[in-house]
Protein backbone atom coordinates (compact mmCIF):
# COMPACT_ATOMS: atom_id res chain seq x y z
CA UNK A 1 0.00 0.00 0.00
CA UNK A 2 1.32 3.55 -0.69
CA UNK A 3 1.69 6.02 2.26
CA UNK A 4 0.63 9.36 0.99
CA UNK A 5 1.00 12.53 3.36
CA UNK A 6 -1.53 15.57 1.42
CA UNK A 7 -0.34 18.75 2.27
CA UNK A 8 -1.34 22.39 0.73
CA UNK A 9 -2.25 25.67 1.32
CA UNK A 10 -5.70 27.61 2.12
CA UNK A 11 -6.36 30.91 2.93
CA UNK A 12 -4.71 33.00 0.91
CA UNK A 13 -1.49 31.02 1.97
CA UNK A 14 -2.30 32.26 5.38
CA UNK A 15 -2.44 28.80 6.26
CA UNK A 16 -0.63 25.26 5.53
CA UNK A 17 -1.88 21.96 6.18
CA UNK A 18 -0.44 18.19 5.79
CA UNK A 19 -2.77 15.17 6.58
CA UNK A 20 -2.55 11.60 6.64
CA UNK A 21 -4.10 8.15 6.60
CA UNK A 22 -1.19 6.45 8.57
CA UNK A 23 -2.63 2.98 9.11
CA UNK A 24 0.19 0.83 7.22
CA UNK A 25 3.01 2.97 8.52
CA UNK A 26 2.25 2.50 12.30
CA UNK A 27 1.31 -1.38 11.11
CA UNK A 28 4.64 -1.51 9.61
CA UNK A 29 6.40 -0.23 12.98
CA UNK A 30 4.83 -1.97 15.02
CA UNK A 31 5.57 -5.50 12.89
CA UNK A 32 8.94 -4.60 12.96
CA UNK A 33 9.74 -3.59 16.33
CA UNK A 34 7.02 -6.23 17.64
CA UNK A 35 5.38 -3.78 19.77
CA UNK A 36 2.90 -4.44 22.67
CA UNK A 37 -0.40 -2.23 22.27
CA UNK A 38 0.24 0.67 23.98
CA UNK A 39 4.09 1.51 22.57
CA UNK A 40 2.78 0.92 19.22
CA UNK A 41 0.12 3.61 20.07
CA UNK A 42 2.61 5.98 21.47
CA UNK A 43 5.64 5.48 18.48
CA UNK A 44 2.32 5.14 15.98
CA UNK A 45 1.72 8.76 17.35
CA UNK A 46 4.74 10.10 17.15
CA UNK A 47 5.85 8.50 13.43
CA UNK A 48 2.42 10.33 12.40
CA UNK A 49 2.94 13.67 13.28
CA UNK A 50 6.76 13.54 11.93
CA UNK A 51 5.25 12.10 9.11
CA UNK A 52 3.00 14.89 8.89
CA UNK A 53 5.95 17.84 7.92
CA UNK A 54 8.33 15.86 5.05
CA UNK A 55 6.61 18.19 2.43
CA UNK A 56 8.15 21.17 4.82
CA UNK A 57 11.53 19.54 4.79
CA UNK A 58 13.92 21.27 2.50
CA UNK A 59 16.34 18.18 0.56
CA UNK A 60 19.06 17.42 3.20
CA UNK A 61 17.16 18.47 6.50
CA UNK A 62 16.43 15.60 9.07
CA UNK A 63 13.76 16.28 11.50
CA UNK A 64 13.81 14.50 14.57
CA UNK A 65 10.85 14.04 17.33
CA UNK A 66 12.39 12.80 21.06
CA UNK A 67 10.27 12.30 23.50
CA UNK A 68 11.96 11.54 27.15
CA UNK A 69 9.41 9.91 29.63
CA UNK A 70 9.83 9.13 33.10
CA UNK A 71 7.12 6.07 33.92
CA UNK A 72 6.80 3.02 32.21
CA UNK A 73 8.22 4.57 28.65
CA UNK A 74 11.28 5.81 28.55
CA UNK A 75 11.90 6.95 25.18
CA UNK A 76 10.70 7.46 22.25
CA UNK A 77 11.89 9.18 18.62
CA UNK A 78 11.12 9.49 15.24
CA UNK A 79 12.92 10.83 12.41
CA UNK A 80 12.15 12.36 8.84
CA UNK A 81 13.35 12.97 5.67
CA UNK A 82 12.70 15.40 2.84
CA UNK A 83 12.73 11.54 0.68
CA UNK A 84 9.80 10.23 2.45
CA UNK A 85 11.84 8.26 4.26
CA UNK A 86 10.48 8.14 8.34
CA UNK A 87 11.86 5.88 10.89
CA UNK A 88 11.24 5.94 14.82
CA UNK A 89 11.68 3.63 17.70
CA UNK A 90 10.37 3.19 21.19
CA UNK A 91 11.62 1.84 24.59
CA UNK A 92 11.03 -0.35 25.93
CA UNK A 93 9.33 -2.01 22.87
CA UNK A 94 6.72 -3.42 25.61
CA UNK A 95 4.84 -2.00 27.93
CA UNK A 96 1.49 -3.45 30.18
CA UNK A 97 -1.66 -1.34 28.91
CA UNK A 98 -2.77 1.70 31.14
CA UNK A 99 -6.39 3.72 30.19
CA UNK A 100 -7.79 6.26 31.30
CA UNK A 101 -11.53 6.81 32.58
CA UNK A 102 -12.94 6.69 29.36
CA UNK A 103 -11.07 3.07 28.79
CA UNK A 104 -8.74 4.84 26.11
CA UNK A 105 -4.46 3.91 26.28
CA UNK A 106 -3.37 6.45 28.80
CA UNK A 107 -0.41 7.74 27.22
CA UNK A 108 0.49 10.64 29.78
CA UNK A 109 0.47 7.89 33.00
CA UNK A 110 2.34 5.50 30.60
CA UNK A 111 5.24 8.60 29.74
CA UNK A 112 4.96 10.56 33.07
CA UNK A 113 6.62 14.04 33.24
CA UNK A 114 8.73 13.87 30.15
CA UNK A 115 10.57 16.15 27.77
CA UNK A 116 10.14 16.80 24.19
CA UNK A 117 13.06 17.52 21.78
CA UNK A 118 12.73 18.55 18.34
CA UNK A 119 15.83 18.32 16.51
CA UNK A 120 16.08 20.17 12.79
CA UNK A 121 19.52 18.59 11.12
CA UNK A 122 20.47 21.16 8.10
CA UNK A 123 23.49 18.39 7.71
CA UNK A 124 25.72 20.88 9.54
CA UNK A 125 27.06 20.68 12.56
CA UNK A 126 25.04 19.16 15.82
CA UNK A 127 22.03 21.71 16.73
CA UNK A 128 21.27 22.68 20.07
CA UNK A 129 18.20 21.96 21.42
CA UNK A 130 16.39 22.67 24.47
CA UNK A 131 14.05 20.37 25.69
CA UNK A 132 10.39 21.44 26.92
CA UNK A 133 8.56 19.93 28.98
CA UNK A 134 5.52 17.57 28.13
CA UNK A 135 2.22 19.61 29.37
CA UNK A 136 0.18 16.79 28.15
CA UNK A 137 2.22 13.69 27.05
CA UNK A 138 -0.65 12.87 24.54
CA UNK A 139 1.67 13.82 21.62
CA UNK A 140 -0.42 15.92 20.00
CA UNK A 141 -1.18 18.79 22.25
CA UNK A 142 2.55 18.62 23.33
CA UNK A 143 3.74 19.28 19.24
CA UNK A 144 1.02 21.94 19.16
CA UNK A 145 2.61 23.58 22.44
CA UNK A 146 6.04 23.33 20.90
CA UNK A 147 5.03 25.29 17.32
CA UNK A 148 2.71 27.77 19.20
CA UNK A 149 5.40 28.52 21.88
CA UNK A 150 9.02 27.86 20.18
CA UNK A 151 8.30 28.40 16.50
CA UNK A 152 5.85 30.70 17.39
CA UNK A 153 3.20 29.14 14.56
CA UNK A 154 0.19 28.57 16.06
CA UNK A 155 -0.81 25.31 15.23
CA UNK A 156 -3.57 22.68 15.75
CA UNK A 157 -2.67 19.30 15.16
CA UNK A 158 -4.60 15.53 15.64
CA UNK A 159 -2.99 12.40 16.00
CA UNK A 160 -4.25 9.14 16.43
CA UNK A 161 -4.00 5.06 16.44
CA UNK A 162 -7.00 2.78 17.22
CA UNK A 163 -6.26 -0.24 18.09
CA UNK A 164 -8.43 -3.25 18.41
CA UNK A 165 -7.96 -7.12 19.25
CA UNK A 166 -6.16 -7.61 15.56
CA UNK A 167 -3.62 -5.07 15.79
CA UNK A 168 -3.68 -1.23 14.56
CA UNK A 169 -6.94 -0.42 12.99
CA UNK A 170 -6.03 2.93 11.86
CA UNK A 171 -3.63 5.90 12.05
CA UNK A 172 -3.73 9.14 10.52
CA UNK A 173 -2.83 12.32 11.94
CA UNK A 174 -3.64 16.07 10.58
CA UNK A 175 -2.01 19.58 11.27
CA UNK A 176 -3.07 22.77 10.19
CA UNK A 177 -0.34 26.48 10.89
CA UNK A 178 -1.34 29.92 10.80
CA UNK A 179 1.39 31.66 8.81
CA UNK A 180 0.12 34.97 8.89
CA UNK A 181 -1.14 36.87 11.88
CA UNK A 182 -3.36 38.67 9.10
CA UNK A 183 -5.45 35.80 8.97
CA UNK A 184 -8.95 37.57 10.83
CA UNK A 185 -10.57 36.14 13.40
CA UNK A 186 -13.63 34.92 12.33
CA UNK A 187 -11.40 32.52 10.44
CA UNK A 188 -9.32 31.30 13.06
CA UNK A 189 -12.56 30.33 15.08
CA UNK A 190 -14.00 28.80 11.55
CA UNK A 191 -10.76 26.68 11.38
CA UNK A 192 -11.21 25.67 15.30
CA UNK A 193 -14.38 24.46 15.20
CA UNK A 194 -14.40 22.46 11.45
CA UNK A 195 -10.73 21.01 13.11
CA UNK A 196 -12.90 19.68 16.11
CA UNK A 197 -15.67 18.47 14.63
CA UNK A 198 -13.42 15.79 12.77
CA UNK A 199 -11.67 14.60 15.83
CA UNK A 200 -10.34 12.10 16.75
CA UNK A 201 -8.74 11.98 13.90
CA UNK A 202 -9.37 8.21 13.63
CA UNK A 203 -12.68 7.77 14.23
CA UNK A 204 -13.04 10.35 11.02
CA UNK A 205 -10.79 8.36 8.73
CA UNK A 206 -12.65 5.39 9.45
CA UNK A 207 -15.45 6.38 7.20
CA UNK A 208 -13.95 9.49 5.59
CA UNK A 209 -10.30 9.85 3.54
CA UNK A 210 -8.20 12.63 4.46
CA UNK A 211 -9.03 14.81 1.88
CA UNK A 212 -12.48 14.40 2.99
CA UNK A 213 -10.92 16.12 6.08
CA UNK A 214 -9.78 18.69 4.56
CA UNK A 215 -12.75 19.58 2.34
CA UNK A 216 -14.55 19.60 5.84
CA UNK A 217 -12.16 22.12 7.45
CA UNK A 218 -11.41 24.28 4.60
CA UNK A 219 -14.17 23.86 1.67
CA UNK A 220 -13.18 26.49 -0.97
CA UNK A 221 -10.83 27.92 0.85
CA UNK A 222 -8.39 25.23 0.02
CA UNK A 223 -5.31 26.85 -3.05
CA UNK A 224 -3.12 24.07 -3.56
CA UNK A 225 -2.53 20.68 -2.51
CA UNK A 226 0.32 18.25 -3.27
CA UNK A 227 1.09 14.57 -2.01
CA UNK A 228 4.08 13.23 -1.21
CA UNK A 229 5.09 9.35 -0.79
CA UNK A 230 6.31 8.50 3.05
CA UNK A 231 7.53 4.99 4.00
CA UNK A 232 9.11 3.45 6.68
CA UNK A 233 12.79 3.17 5.90
CA UNK A 234 15.81 2.80 7.57
CA UNK A 235 19.21 3.85 6.31
CA UNK A 236 20.99 0.74 8.27
CA UNK A 237 23.21 -2.06 6.19
CA UNK A 238 25.37 -4.35 6.87
CA UNK A 239 28.13 -2.18 6.07
CA UNK A 240 26.84 0.18 9.15
CA UNK A 241 26.44 -2.45 11.54
CA UNK A 242 30.21 -3.62 10.54
CA UNK A 243 31.65 0.26 11.10
CA UNK A 244 29.82 -0.37 14.55
CA UNK A 245 31.92 -3.31 15.66
CA UNK A 246 34.84 -0.59 14.65
CA UNK A 247 34.00 1.44 17.98
CA UNK A 248 34.83 -1.92 19.78
CA UNK A 249 38.10 -2.43 21.65
CA UNK A 250 41.18 -4.86 20.19
CA UNK A 251 40.58 -7.34 23.66
CA UNK A 252 36.90 -7.11 22.90
CA UNK A 253 37.20 -8.26 19.15
CA UNK A 254 39.51 -10.93 20.22
CA UNK A 255 37.48 -12.19 22.11
CA UNK A 256 34.45 -12.59 19.67
CA UNK A 257 37.21 -14.26 17.34
CA UNK A 258 38.21 -16.92 20.12
CA UNK A 259 34.45 -17.68 21.21
CA UNK A 260 34.01 -18.11 16.91
CA UNK A 261 30.77 -17.27 16.82
CA UNK A 262 27.84 -15.39 14.74
CA UNK A 263 27.86 -11.69 15.84
CA UNK A 264 24.10 -9.95 15.68
CA UNK A 265 24.20 -6.11 15.64
CA UNK A 266 20.31 -5.12 15.71
CA UNK A 267 19.74 -1.14 14.61
CA UNK A 268 17.82 0.28 17.14
CA UNK A 269 15.62 2.42 14.44
CA UNK A 270 13.85 -0.63 12.77
CA UNK A 271 14.97 -3.55 14.43
CA UNK A 272 17.07 -5.67 11.70
CA UNK A 273 19.60 -7.49 12.93
CA UNK A 274 22.86 -8.26 10.84
CA UNK A 275 24.59 -11.38 11.75
CA UNK A 276 27.96 -11.03 11.28
CA UNK A 277 30.32 -13.50 10.20
CA UNK A 278 33.84 -14.52 12.59
CA UNK A 279 35.57 -13.94 9.51
CA UNK A 280 34.20 -10.60 9.04
CA UNK A 281 34.91 -9.92 12.80
CA UNK A 282 38.87 -11.08 12.15
CA UNK A 283 39.03 -8.66 9.40
CA UNK A 284 37.99 -5.42 11.41
CA UNK A 285 40.62 -6.59 13.74
CA UNK A 286 43.03 -6.79 11.41
CA UNK A 287 42.19 -3.38 9.99
CA UNK A 288 42.38 -1.73 13.68
CA UNK A 289 45.87 -3.15 14.19
CA UNK A 290 47.54 -1.90 11.04
ZN1 LIG B 1 17.70 0.27 10.72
Amino acid sequence: MIILVINGIAYKALVRFSVIDSTDLVKTATKKHNLSPITSVALGRLLTGIALMVPWLSKNDTLTYIIEGSNKIKYIAAQSKNNGNVRGYILPKIVDTITNEKGKFDLKSAIGNGTLKVVRDLGLKTPYVTPIKLISGEIAEDLTYYFTISEQIPSAIALGVLVDKNGIKRAGGIIIQILDQSLPKKDITEIEKKFKEITPITNFLEKHTPIDALKHIFGKKIEKTETHEINFRCSCSHQKALESLKLLKVDELKEIIIKNEIVEVSCKWCSTTYKIKPEEVKKILEEKNK
